[in-house]
């Protein structure tokens, strides 16, 4: 029996475990994911091991720490230095990024977008900003503290923090911040939200499974919007897929895993 995790801090809300072992036990695939509370990241990588895990998922706040822990880092995780997913390779620990395509999946809907604002700067944020680029999409980003933003600027996007924004038309906004995770906060000062969708045609937010305070508003003001569900499906299937090295068709994972959002 293989053993997968998530490891977060806060953790108790994800959904990954339910998404995961319906994939496992609907496909016959002997393994079992857990959730793992932990609360300083430096100590990813001596946890995994000593769990010994055969992969696992990583989110808030130590998706940049599982970078650094890693043996090696493939594919779109280094262009962004943000690992998700950790898979056990012979005793190494080896990273990916399945945030920006999961990401890219859920957004499908709204059609073809040419202008982004994402809000927050964190590993979510660098994921889904050098995505948009790669398609050559504008980036815009908005963050409460100046010191994230350096990566933003180098790659070529606008930058904000709360006392230099300004006002521009955006196609889509994505709350990428952990603002409305386990509070009621919004991910910027009101005034600075209000004028944010003023002038957007879309809102996406990260955060699943609530309505966050920023979708609330967004909902008041009658703007199509969407949570992270879709987002947290995508990056699932495409981390199940990892997990199971091949094993599984990814059409099945996705039935599968898709099913587990209706239990
Ligand atoms: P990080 O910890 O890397 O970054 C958090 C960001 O949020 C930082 O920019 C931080 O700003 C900002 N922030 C935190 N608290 C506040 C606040 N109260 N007000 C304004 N800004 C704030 O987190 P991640 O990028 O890993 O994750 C961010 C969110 O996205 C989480 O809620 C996570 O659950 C969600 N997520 C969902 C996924 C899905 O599948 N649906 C996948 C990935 C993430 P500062 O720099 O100033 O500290």
């Amino acid at each position: 029996m293989k053993l997968f995790a998530i490891f977060g801090d806060p953790v108790s809300h994800s959904r990954s475990p339910l998404m995961h072992n319906c994939v496992f036990k609907n496909l016959n695939y002997k393994a079992c994911y857990t959730r793992v509370h932990l609360k300083d990241g430096s100590k990813l990588k001596e946890t995994f091991f000593s769990l010994g895990l055969s992969g696992a998922n990583v989110t808030v706040p130590h998706k940049e720490e599982a970078y650094k822990a890693c043996d090696e880092v493939r594919g779109f995780a280094k262009t962004v230095g943000v690992v998700n997913t950790l898979v056990n390779e012979n005793g190494r620990l080896i990273g990916y990024n399945t945030d920006a395509d999961g990401f890219m999946y859920a957004i499908e809907e709204f059609g073809k977008v040419n202008n982004v604002l994402i809000l927050g700067a964190g590993g979510t944020a660098k994921a889904l900003a050098s995505r948009f680029m790669q398609d050559g999409i504008k980036v815009s980003v908005l963050n409460r503290s100046e010191g994230r933003l350096a990566y933003f600027k180098e790659i070529g996007c606008e930058t904000f923090n709360w006392d230099t924004y300004k006002t521009a038309k955006y196609d889509l906004v994505i709350n990428t911040t952990s603002a409305g995770l386990k509070d009621e906060e919004l991910p910027a000062p009101k005034e600075i939200i209000n004028d944010v969708l003023a002038n957007t045609s879309f809102v996406a937010d990260a955060i699943y499974g609530k309505l966050t305070p920023f979708l609330k508003l967004a909902q008041e003001k009658n703007i199509t919007f969407k949570d992270g569900a879709d987002m947290l499906l995508g990056q699932g299937v495409l981390a199940n897929e990892l997990f199971v090295d091949k094993k599984l068709k990814l059409e099945d994972i996705k039935t599968q895993m898709k099913r587990s959002f209706s239990l």
